[in-house]
């Protein structure tokens, strides 16, 4: 049980030092989180951290592929506009 980081990602260095478990280290192209080291913060916090901090939609993702802030969550975009702008990829939305 862990997330992912997806190619959203950014590099902002928000969610690296909040995690309970050094699960986020840097990488190229993207910042990653290490499988076997992310407990989906269960037993530390109420909430993933990672996700909670992520200031980009789309960045952080569950073991199905589920954005923890999904397409208008942060920017509160209505999903129409976002497609409309194409502003993430389709198999975001
Ligand atoms: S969900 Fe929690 S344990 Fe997993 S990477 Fe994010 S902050 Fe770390
Ligand atoms: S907070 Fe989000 S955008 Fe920033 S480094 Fe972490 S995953 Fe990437």
């Amino acid at each position: 049980m862990a997330l992912q980081i997806t190619a959203q990602c950014v590099n902002c260095w928000a969610c690296h030092d909040v995690c309970p478990n050094d699960a986020i280290y840097q990488d190229t192209p993207h910042f990653l989180i290490d499988d076997d080291k992310c407990t989906e913060c269960l037993g530390d916090h109420p909430d993933p951290q990672c996700a909670a901090i992520c200031p980009i939609e789309c960045a952080i993702v569950d073991e199905l592929g589920d954005a923890l802030n999904p397409p208008g969550s942060l920017t509160h975009i209505p999903i129409e506009k976002i497609v409309e702008m194409a502003l993430l990829p389709a198999e975001y939305l």
